[in-house]
């Protein structure tokens, strides 16, 4: 399919990519790696008129760790991710997974930013976000704030950024304890039938601390903070983790598709779950 007729614009500078948004408005659209949003506009789900490569912006692809957070450029690609050894022992999650998202083509070019800013429900690295309480770093004609992730998906496709906005960095706090992304996909390249992030701590064989996330299972990631209470203070045993499941089945809300109907997806997220929960204790 060829897409609709469309302007290009390489700026240099992030002065230049919101003049740019600030001049076309709703016309107007970032592109990072193009891997979501190449395949909507050849598809014609989305007409673009005026495309702004995001390539030659400088600073926006740095991967900085100190002792007490990780900052990732919004251009930092999965497969730097995966590469990067400092990152890879501060946040052993995030590699683990980059790993399980499409192929190795799409990693190579496929960005953080573009990831957390797409607002697809089936992206994995929102739900990776919210289990390590990140914040994403938003600038605009007024300026930068910050949004933690944990309150920026409103729908799906719909998030706290507004249209001339860019998102230039994921702040991540340095985690510590035990840690797994599970995800179940039909095939290689697949989004999640399921997936599930989980961050643990453990103190003399008790949990202290725990934060859940899934993803594809609602219109928006989830976040399931009732998951996190039911293993606070326990020994993670069958009645503990069986007590998360169940609380992160009435968070999440999953609809019928060609992945499955909605009791098989529920099946699946709980089968996840458990298997996360497991994985990141025995490491904790
Ligand atoms: P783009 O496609 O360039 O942009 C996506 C959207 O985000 C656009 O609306 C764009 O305007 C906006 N955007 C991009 N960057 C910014 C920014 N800095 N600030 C504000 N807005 C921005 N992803 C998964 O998570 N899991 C998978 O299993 C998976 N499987 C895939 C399989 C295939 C075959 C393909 C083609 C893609 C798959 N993806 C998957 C998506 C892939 O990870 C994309 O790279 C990712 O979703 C978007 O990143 P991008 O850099 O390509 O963004």
């Amino acid at each position: 399919m060829i897409p609709a007729a469309f302007e290009y614009y390489r700026p240099k500078d992030m002065t230049g990519v919101i003049a740019l948004l600030d001049e076309h408005g709703d016309d107007a659209r970032v592109m990072a790696g193009g891997h979501s949003l190449i395949p909507m506009m050849k598809l014609r789900m989305a007409d673009i008129p005026h495309l702004i490569d995001l390539q030659d912006v400088s600073g926006l692809s740095e991967i900085d760790v100190s002792d007490s957070e990780i900052c990732l450029g919004a251009m930092v690609t999965q497969s730097d991710i995966i590469n990067n050894e400092s990152l890879s022992s501060s946040a052993p999650i995030l590699r683990e997974a980059a790993l399980q998202i499409a192929d190795p083509q799409v990693r190579y070019m496929g960005t953080v930013g573009g990831n957390v800013a797409n607002g697809d429900p089936g992206n994995d690295m929102p739900g990776l976000m919210q289990c390590l309480d990140a914040s994403f770093v938003l600038v605009g004609p007024d300026g930068e704030r910050r949004v933690p992730a944990r309150e920026f998906y409103e729908a799906a496709y719909m998030t706290a950024r507004e249209d001339d906005e860019v998102l230039t960095a994921v702040i991540i706090p340095k985690p510590s304890g035990g840690y797994a992304y599970e995800k179940q996909k039909r095939k290689i390249g697949d989004y999640a039938t399921a997936a599930a992030a989980v961050q643990i701590t453990k103190d003399g064989g008790s949990c202290t601390s725990a934060s859940v996330a899934m993803t594809n299972l609602s219109d928006t990631p989830v976040f399931s903070e009732a998951a996190c209470a039911a293993l606070v203070g326990t020994a993670v045993d069958e009645t503990a983790i069986k007590a998360a499941v169940d609380a992160m089945l009435g968070d999440i809300d999953p609809s019928e598709d060609n992945r499955g109907p909605v009791a098989f997806k529920k099946h699946v997220a709980g089968v996840i779950l458990t298997r996360a929960i497991e994985r990141a204790w025995s490491r904790a």
